[in-house]
């Protein structure tokens, strides 16, 4: 039986939930609104099944195989609509489409009605892909989707499985084995912020507006891809844009107060993943690929597998994405949370032992740090210096590496 001792040990993937034999697992909100399982000893068997299928039990730390192998692309979808309401390129859309088209089906996560949590759902349908089209910052409830991702493939239909890399994994752990008719897509994940901060935070802008939520985008490109937005737009037809360096929600994030503990401790970064394609910003591709970058989004796609090789070349053929090849070392510099977990900040329990007790502007004023001009300064310093450090590191690796083989 799982027996947690800390909450680090646990991503929320609920592949333990949904693997019990009799159902005696249930994923049960904590304080800070993370998911977790609850046992019900009195039910429990002791089969042994959800330590078996558990990710983080089973996480294979020294998996990481050489970069050598690791192919990258820049990539983009060549239809403009769908890329600027994409978080990057656009390339989740073009995959899921032609799954889609070919009568597959495409797991993926969406907003609520309300828009103040989110969900993995199914779609099968090409029209159905915008509710899975860009991110979703909080961490999506599972409830029984592993189940019925195993149900399609036993019915021989093409899945497309979208989610963090814990999720991926949780799912293949789950599954317990592989399947021809199944794609994983992962992406490079900063960490899940709370759903009860996210919720929070929905209501607070409601309050202001004086309306309900009709829709909302953090990645809203209208000043640019790199200086992305949050868009709210209310039932009372009010909008709400902001900046992500403005945004309370998005400082709160990226300062990463709000986090899943598992999340500053993650098993899932490395560069070789479970998945068959790695989907992400490409943050730094105007060190990588400067004529590349129009600021409309570019994403960074990994390639684990040559199934992910084919798919990604068939969207490619068909002429819906563009692709460039990178240096996959390279594209490292400039993604660091593709190896390195977000760091805890000294006062995140702080921050979220308050969620209840402080309106969202209190929780900013108090833990949000506001940059000065010299912290900005530093900042950029710092920022060119690790470039410069991170490559000669990496060269310096590579260099050690081919001697010894
Ligand atoms: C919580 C989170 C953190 C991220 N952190 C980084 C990062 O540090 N660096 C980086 O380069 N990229 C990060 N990304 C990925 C990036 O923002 C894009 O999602 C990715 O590049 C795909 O973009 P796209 O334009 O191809 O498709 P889009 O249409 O923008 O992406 C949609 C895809 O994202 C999935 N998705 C949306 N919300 C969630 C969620 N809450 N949980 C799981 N899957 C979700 C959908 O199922 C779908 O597969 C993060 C995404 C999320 C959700």
């Amino acid at each position: 039986m799982i027996q947690l001792e800390r909450k680090e040990d646990c991503c929320g993937c609920s592949a333990c939930e949904q693997s019990c034999p009799v159902s005696c697992i249930r994923m049960i909100p904590d304080e800070e609104g993370f998911l977790y399982p609850e046992i019900d000893k009195n039910t429990c068997i002791c089969c042994g099944l959800c330590e078996r299928v558990c990710p983080v039990i089973n996480s294979d730390v020294n998996s990481d195989e050489s970069y050598d192998n690791a192919i990258a692309f820049a990539a983009w979808n060549i239809d403009e609509n769908l890329r600027l309401s994409s978080s990057s390129g656009g390339i989740f859309s073009a995959l899921a489409e032609k799954i889609l088209k070919e009568g597959g089906i495409v797991f993926g996560v969406t907003y609520a009605d309300d828009f103040k949590s989110a969900r993995h759902i199914v779609c099968d349908s090409v029209t159905d892909i915008g509710k899975l089209r860009g991110s979703k910052y909080l961490q999506s409830d599972k409830q029984d989707i592993f189940s019925l991702v195993k149900e399609a493939l036993k019915q021989g239909q093409t899945v497309l499985f979208s989610g963090t890399p814990c999720e991926i994994e949780g799912l293949k752990h789950f599954l317990q084995k592989p399947y021809d008719n199944l794609f994983y897509v992962d992406i490079i994940c900063h960490g899940t912020p709370s759903p009860k901060l996210w919720a929070k935070y929905v209501s607070f802008r409601e309050s202001l507006a004086g309306a309900r939520t009709v829709n909302t985008f953090p990645r809203h490109k209208k000043y640019g891809w790199k200086r992305y937005s949050t868009l709210m737009v209310f039932s009372n037809k009010v909008e709400y844009l902001e900046t992500f360096d403005k945004d309370l929600f998005m400082q709160m994030f990226l300062q990463d107060l709000c986090l899943r503990p598992a999340c500053y401790e993650c098993k899932f970064k490395k560069l070789k993943r479970e998945s068959d394609l790695t989907l992400a910003d490409f943050w730094g591709c105007d060190q990588v690929v400067p004529e590349l970058d129009d600021d409309k989004g570019l994403s960074l796609v990994i390639v684990h597998s040559e199934r992910g090789r084919r798919l990604l070349q068939d969207v490619n053929r068909n002429g819906q994405v563009k692709l460039v090849e990178v240096d996959a070392q390279q594209v490292l510099v400039g993604n660091p949370c593709m190896l390195y977990s977000s760091k805890r900040p000294e006062r995140r329990d702080e921050f979220m032992n308050n969620l209840d007790r402080l309106k969202i502007p209190e929780l900013a004023k108090a833990y949000v740090r506001q940059l000065t001009l010299v912290d900005k300064v530093k900042r950029i310093v710092k920022c060119v210096a690790k470039r410069i450090l991170n490559k000669q590191v990496i060269d310096q690796l590579m260099k050690i590496r081919h001697r010894l083989i």
